[in-house]
């Protein structure tokens, strides 16, 4: 597959790679603003800065890596397109970067993908495919196009490329902040946090890196747990965007996370919600369930804070009937999780 995707076999992502991944991505990203929250600073007594990585184009930080992937392409391997499975994000930006290059792009997605992603990825122009009820049902229609289409695979995480382009998020904040004591990252497959950690420590080896995830169904805490890759129940939650597994056959973000986070943190929907209602009415920033898991883990109590510490808000793309039950404290957690 490395060799199918023009890039050489390379178990592990340094800061080098990841400074490589900057420059090929210029002017085809934003760089992002990061701010201080006074109220987030004021109530834990440390300065707490905010990555508005949900300002981002497609509105989360996976453009970053799918367009380092997409640009390390072949042009024979751009003339036959790209595949991807997607809970919705990286379906968006690899459809948005392909568009960019035009190409083709084909995206997989299981049924519990929210109809408002579905939709965007639509516009983009790619060529949707709902499949079965899990990330792994979408998985086996992204083989079957591969073999029968010949279409390159991107896959959301575990891939070098994609892993070097979400870590420069990783570069910009260690400039923007550079006496950052922690980074909390969300996480779900490891893309993003690995390369966050990768970028972060390759600058700064003391600064802590956090991975944040939701209690429901966290399975890269389960594996990191277990020591290998496991498979967890996949469950509906607020914080959509986290869901899926890591893959049992995980060849990269597994051993990356394990190697470079500190510490993986786990709430609950409740505490989910509470990050997505302040950083309403408290930031005035609208955050999906899963950019908003750093502001919940501060506002659970649940982080050890040992100076400046910097917030990954890492995606926007929540349906906005949903986002306003959540912020009026109207949404049970059945509707929630729906
Ligand atoms: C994909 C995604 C994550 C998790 O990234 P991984 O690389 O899978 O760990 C977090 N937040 C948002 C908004 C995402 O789209």
């Amino acid at each position: 597959m490395d060799q199918a995707a023009g890039l050489a076999i390379d178990m592990t992502v340094t800061v080098q790679h990841i400074r490589a991944a900057r420059g090929r991505i210029a002017g085809k990203v934003e760089q992002t603003p990061c701010v201080v929250s006074h109220s987030l600073s004021e109530r834990t007594g440390h300065d707490v800065h905010l990555k508005l990585e949900h300002h981002q184009t497609t509105g989360a930080f996976k453009l970053r890596g799918a367009s380092n992937a997409i640009a390390a392409l072949r042009p024979e391997e751009k003339s036959r397109g790209v595949v991807a499975a997607s809970t919705g994000n990286h379906g968006r930006a690899l459809a948005h970067a392909a568009k960019l290059e035009g190409m083709r792009a084909v995206i997989c997605m299981s049924k519990l993908v929210p109809g408002n992603k579905l939709d965007a990825i639509r516009r983009l122009g790619a060529d949707v495919r709902i499949v079965g009820n899990s990330q792994d049902d979408a998985q086996h229609e992204v083989e079957r196009l591969m073999a029968e289409e010949g279409l390159i695979m991107l896959p959301p995480f575990d891939h070098p490329a994609i892993v070097a382009g979400q870590g420069t998020l990783g570069l910009e904040i260690m400039e923007q902040v550079p006496d950052a004591a922690c980074v909390l990252v969300p996480i779900s497959g490891g893309g993003l946090a690995a390369g966050v950690a990768a970028a972060v420590k390759g600058v700064s080896p003391s600064t802590r890196v956090i991975g944040i995830s939701m209690a429901r169904g966290a399975a890269m805490k389960a594996s990191l747990d277990a020591g290998r890759p496991v498979m967890v129940e996949e469950l509906p939650t607020l914080a959509d965007s986290l869901g899926g597994g890591i893959g049992l056959d995980n060849r990269l973000t597994f051993a990356m996370c394990r190697n470079l986070l500190d510490e993986v943190i786990l709430l609950s929907e409740e505490e989910i919600a509470a990050g997505i209602r302040h950083a309403y009415g408290q930031e005035r920033e609208i955050v999906e369930g899963a950019g908003a898991v750093g502001i919940g883990a501060l506002l659970a109590g649940k982080v050890t804070m040992s100076g400046p510490t910097v917030l990954i808000l890492s995606g926007k793309n929540i349906d906005m009937d949903l986002h306003r039950r959540v912020v009026c404290g109207e949404a049970s957690a059945k509707e929630r999780a729906a």
